[in-house]
């Protein structure tokens, strides 16, 4: 293997700035190819000694000590994905994943309607959306932690953003003059003209010898928090050259915001398509190569987002406000590098703040991944070019409008042969080095059918870089790549529809690969695979297939889905949101679909995990692991329930009951939390083996912890309104309603809330300020945390997050569908508006 054997290592001095590594300053070694992957590091033997003993007590990092017990168990050992051991502590009896390993089959399986399209068409963002590229659309499927549903399989709401109608035409100049120097080298006499111009559909998109292509080429998410709603955006780049940005603003709906390719076409021909620094011009319009660089110049490649930067800016009365930005760097077909930098919320084209092109002088681009790094508080960015022909390198990325963040001084090359091996993918993971005890970023390439990989860390001695090839992963060139977010693992496939697994594990100096096959279940197994996704928190893998071969014969036609796999069991995915450091619900609906399963199936909550819940519960009081609490009782009630005999929509008698008790339950915004939520009708039958006072017992559950997590928000809400009020007339919050309401509780002995109180009834001096009825002016009293109903029965939600009576036609949901909250509007103080970004209160998820 010619990889196996190519290895090098520098260091630059830190203090010369973070210099590039001159090309010529690396020395090669040749290794024995036995040890491919993990070249021998000379490590002297006190080096070892001091770091050895400290190793098992990392810092309080749950993927660490993971890693550490990786590294700690024989690497050599049967790699199987079946046999991990925490099923072990699991009861062996009554466990149903017992025996079947974390990889198990999820339905349901997603049809696409057309063929997927372009590179690595699947993507799976940040708040659980995936997209699928194809040949007419980009499919998108959000899982949903359904709590209103005792089916077993994931619930996935689908939307798709179709093809744009019109072909995408670039702007290189005049259009009379275009469309007139197009017929010209359509009949140029001259064959080197006219041919590569027929034959370019970049140069000609509509008409020439090859059809127009139609269908997606890209997808990449934002991260989250970039819309209007706090959610991920979707940027997507056609076959045509198309770059947009979309926004699901409403649910159902995908909009267009911004058209990234109209707008660069014009800043190119405003600035007489010259950049300064770039290549001139090959002469006019008028000749060929002038023609081939103005389109080569803006036709993008992939784009990728990088994280969200804040960033402070001072406001004109002097205060500092902290002001949310993101990039999206695009790589252009020429090797250029557009950064666009987006003030948050994005909401279209106003929301550019910046653009700027950097040459990279890579040639064939074909790839890109920022590179973000942090080392002693200062981050550190950069982008990761990959080329059609081989090389790979980090370029600077130069910002003076995003302070705080630093760069590169001069790029660094990561691998420089032209070796003809297409880079595919690139994905950059940050980890932390147990033994070096700093982060560092693992960076990734999927080059051909080997794994490429390179080791950045920044040590008192300098930027350290590392690097070799996994060789003997696939028999095929990899076709798809992807990284879990955290834990640090990375998943291949190639279209035979092998799965590899990699676990990065650190030596003392660098990194070596844990590679498993995934052993793919029946159904999967043995699909042609087109692309895999894993999900944040890795608990799925998401593949998109069609039929593999049958007794070695391609099948006549091809049916494309997407298909669902588990990557842990639902114990690890409970240990690991009982241990996390996320503390958010929704963030880890991943993990939290996993142990709704296991609900619903086994239709009980594991004992393990009640006892472990109620234990932190009690010791910490936080309010995620309350709501983490909330949602498994709910899940419990659900799976309790009785199927209905027949479909919902079948028009029987049975059947329209449900219907009835499901209407009346939508508008109090509770779900199964109230007394009378919509499951109460399927009992009356006798139940799916719960009694009428289990069922009833667990309504008090929820209700005990949805009142203990409605107490929590309103003390905060309290607060809120004590420290920003003088007197607290004006605060459109019903203080006196929410104060007399946590005062109206004998159970409730919380001393911090009657203090927090005494002063609130201080400031009102007696005076009560209540709510009015919009319709009949008269009072509205607060006894009822959910709604108010004034003595004219007029009835109006609360909103979750102020309380404040809902009285306008619109207002938002929660994902999840168990509250509501009202629309900010432009006289809300700035902590009013505050209060209403905020999550639900009940299951952490947005609301919109
Ligand atoms: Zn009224
Ligand atoms: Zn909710």
């Amino acid at each position: 293997m010619r990889f196996a054997s190519l290895y090098f290592r520098l260091k630059i001095n830190v203090r010369r700035s973070y210099e590039a590594a001159a090309p010529n300053r690396h020395h090669r070694a040749q290794f024995p190819t036995g040890s491919s992957c993990f070249p021998p590091f000379p490590v002297s033997r006190r080096q070892v000694a001091k770091i050895r003993p400290s190793a098992p007590s990392l810092p309080g990092d749950a993927g660490l000590i993971f890693l550490w017990k990786m590294a700690a168990s024989s690497p050599d050992r049967a790699l199987d994905g079946e046999e991990t051991e925490p099923g072990a502590e699991a009861e062996p009896d009554s466990d149903p994943w017992a025996g079947l390993g974390p990889i198990v089959k999820r339905e349901p399986v997603v049809k696409l309607q057309s063929p997927v399209s372009g590179l690595e068409p699947l993507s799976w963002s940040e708040d659980h959306r995936l997209s699928a590229s194809n040949t007419n659309s980009i499919s998108l499927m959000e899982i949903v932690c359904d709590i209103h549903g005792y089916c077993q399989d994931l619930v996935i709401h689908r939307t798709s953003i179709p093809v744009p109608e019109t072909p995408c035409v670039l702007k290189v100049g005049p259009d009379p003059v275009v469309s007139k120097l197009k017929e010209t080298f359509a009949g140029s006499k001259d064959p080197t003209v006219s041919q590569p111009f027929m034959l370019d559909r970049m140069l000609n998109p509509t008409a020439g010898s090859l059809p127009p292509l139609r269908g997606f080429k890209y997808t990449s998410w934002s991260p989250l928090g970039c819309d209007t709603n706090g959610r991920c955006l979707l940027a997507s780049l056609t076959l045509d050259n198309r770059l947009t940005i979309h926004g699901n603003l409403n649910r159902l709906h995908w909009t267009p915001l911004v058209d990234l390719t109209e707008v660069y076409g014009e800043m190119l021909a405003e600035k007489g398509y010259q950049l300064p620094g770039a290549e001139p011009p090959l002469g006019e319009l008028e000749d060929f190569p002038e023609f081939q660089r103005r389109h080569r110049m803006q036709c993008p490649v992939r784009m990728e987002w990088s994280s969200v930067c804040t960033t402070q800016q001072v406001q004109t009365n002097n205060e500092c406000k902290d002001v949310g930005t993101v990039l999206l760097a695009a790589l252009l077909e020429n090797g250029d590098l557009v950064v666009w930098q987006f003030q948050l919320p994005f909401q279209g084209r106003g929301s550019v703040v910046s653009c700027n092109t950097i040459q990279s002088g890579v040639s064939a681009p074909s790839v890109l991944a920022w590179w973000e790094y942090e080392h002693g508080g200062r981050k550190m960015s950069g982008l990761i070019v990959g080329s059609s022909v081989g090389p790979v390198k980090i370029l600077p990325v130069n910002l003076k409008a995003v302070k705080g963040y630093f760069t590169l001084r001069q790029p660094v090359v990561l691998w420089q042969e032209t070796d003809q091996i297409p880079v595919h993918n690139i994905k950059c993971i940050s980890l932390y080095h147990p033994y070096q005890k700093c982060n560092c970023s693992l960076v990734v390439a999927a080059r051909g059918s080997y794994l490429f990989w390179c080791l950045l860390l920044i040590s008192k001695a300098g930027l350290n870089v590392h690097n070799s090839h996994v060789t003997g992963l696939h028999s095929t060139p990899i076709t798809s790549m992807t990284a879990s977010r955290y834990g640090g693992s990375i998943f291949t496939c190639s279209a035979d529809g092998s799965v590899k697994k990699l676990t990065p594990i650190f030596t003392d100096v660098a990194v070596m690969f844990k590679q498993e096959q995934i052993r793919l279940p029946e159904g999967v197994a043995g699909r042609r695979t087109h692309g895999i996704a894993v999900s944040p928190n890795g608990a799925y893998l998401a593949l998109v297939t069609t039929e593999g071969l049958t007794n070695g014969q391609h099948p006549v036609s091809r049916s494309y889905q997407v298909q669902f796999v588990t990557l842990k069991t639902p114990d690890d995915a409970a240990a690991e949101l009982l241990e996390s450091s996320v503390q958010n619900l929704f963030k880890q609906t991943d993990l939290l679909d996993l142990v709704r399963w296991k609900v619903l199936r086994d239709k009980r909550i594991p004992p393990m995990l009640q006892e472990e819940l109620d234990d932190k519960v009690h010791a910490s009081g936080s309010t995620y692991l309350w709501r983490f609490k909330l949602f498994l009782f709910r899940v419990l009630y659900q799976s309790l329930q009785k199927a209905p005999a027949e479909a919902r929509w079948r028009p029987s008698h049975e059947v329209s009951k449900v219907f009835i008790a499901d209407d009346e339950g939508e508008p109090d915004g509770e779900g199964p939390g109230g007394s009378e939520g919509p499951g109460a009708a399927g009992l009356e039958d006798g139940g799916g083996g719960a009694s009428e006072e289990q069922m009833s017992e667990i309504i008090a559950w929820i209700e005990a912890v949805e009142s203990h997590l409605t107490r929590e928000h309103m003390k905060r809400v309290l607060g809120e309104v004590y420290l920003h009020t003088w007197i607290t007339e004006n605060t459109s919050i019903p203080t006196r309603g929410v104060c007399d309401f946590l005062m109206s509780d004998p159970t409730y002995e919380d001393r911090a809330a009657r203090v927090l109180i005494g002063h609130i009834f201080k400031k009102m001096n007696k005076q009560t300020f209540p709510e009015y009825c919009s319709l009949c002016k008269e009072v509205l009293p607060f006894t009822d945390r959910r709604q108010a109903v004034c003595c004219n029965g007029h009835m109006w939600l609360r909103c979750v997050l102020s309380y404040q009576a809902c009285q306008t036609l619109t207002y938002r949901r929660c994902l999840l569908q168990d509250s509501i909250a009202r629309h900010p509007v432009p006289n809300d103080p700035d902590w009013i508006k505050r209060i209403l970004q905020g999550p639900c209160t009940f299951c952490d998820s947005p609301l919109f």
